[in-house]
């Protein structure tokens, strides 16, 4: 049996720091919010929260990004490599969640926020209107307050996520996650990699007019270290050019349990930065790309500086 290969010292983590980090934290007491960031423990929460060096608190306030979970915790279904709980029949959603979190959100007042969910195929529309519901609140009480949606596939079902975005949103997110090989290694069975394209074209045609014209940017993942191998990343990113899809980022693949799939190999720094320069050779707006790189990493100051203003 194949020994797994040791954790290297570029993704050993690193305590929290920055100047506006323990502000957003003290915040977020009693808002009620959950955030990803902090129930995952994504060691990232410094970078995202921190700001960069020589901002000042409310500089870092305002490109600070925080994902948060929308229609509960526990998942449909079950990928290989993650770790949120799955039930055939989660709990009913909370209808008041959408006003709950906009005005919990409007009331933290960070500059980028992330909205995910997990994917509720219990659900007959998934969970969109619930999902675009939580943004137009959002919009409506803080229109300054950039929003992504890291969305489900929706089993394809392209209303949903013509839904969504056309709800106000400033981009629209969903993770490929792997290669076309690797898609049925990693992925939830009901999941596909050609449907996940789908969802991305169909996003970025359906959200074209909207934000006064400039339409909604489309952003995906791939997590690298699953046994991908190099041509098929490139294919995927041929892929996604051909859909228009904006954004894509890298990240490395980090096993949650034993009882997830075992890490294939720990990608060394440099990879990641040739995997940056392709991606930015083919086009892509933004390339975001290191072991460490996690969807939504940095999202709010990327954005901010180089995209939405
Ligand atoms: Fe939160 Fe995403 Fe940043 Fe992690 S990478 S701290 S989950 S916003
Ligand atoms: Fe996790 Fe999303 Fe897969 Fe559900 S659909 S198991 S939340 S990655």
């Amino acid at each position: 049996k194949a020994k797994a290969p040791r954790l290297p010292a570029h993704l050993k983590t690193k305590i929290p720091t920055g100047s506006s980090y323990t502000k957003i934290k003290n915040d977020l007491r009693g808002l009620n919010l959950h955030t990803v960031c902090e129930e995952a423990r994504c060691p990232n929460i410094g970078d995202c929260w921190g700001g960069s060096a020589g901002m000042t608190e409310e500089e870092g306030k305002k490109n600070a990004t925080a994902t948060i979970m929308l229609m509960g915790d526990t998942c449909t279904r079950g990928c290989r490599f993650c770790s949120v709980k799955t039930s055939r029949a989660p709990p009913p959603l909370d209808p008041h969640e959408p006003e709950h979190t906009a005005e919990a959100i409007s009331r933290w007042g960070l500059g980028y926020i992330v909205l995910t969910s997990v994917d509720r195929d219990d659900l007959a529309d998934g969970g969109a209107h619930h999902f675009a519901e939580t943004i137009r609140k959002i919009k409506h009480k803080a229109p300054q307050i950039l929003v992504e949606a890291l969305t489900p596939d929706f089993r394809g079902d392209m209303d949903a996520v013509a839904l969504l975005a056309q709800s106000g949103l400033d981009v629209y997110a969903h993770n490929i996650e792997t290669t076309e090989a690797m898609t049925p290694f990693v992925r939830d069975r009901r999941a596909n990699f050609r449907q996940s394209l789908e969802v991305l074209r169909h996003a970025k045609q359906a959200g074209r007019n909207t934000n006064a014209g400039r339409g909604v940017l489309t952003k995906t993942s791939i997590m690298l270290g699953v046994g991908e191998q190099p041509d098929e990343v490139r294919h995927a990113l041929e892929e996604l050019r051909k859909v228009d899809v904006d954004v894509v980022t890298f990240g490395q693949y980090m096993r949650p349990t034993k009882r997830h799939m075992k890490v294939d190999r720990y990608v060394e720094p440099p990879e990641f930065d040739k995997w940056k320069e392709v991606a930015d050779n083919m086009g892509f707006l933004y390339v975001a790309s290191g072991p460490l790189v996690r969807s939504s990493y940095k999202a709010g100051e990327y954005f901010i500086e180089n995209v939405l203003r």
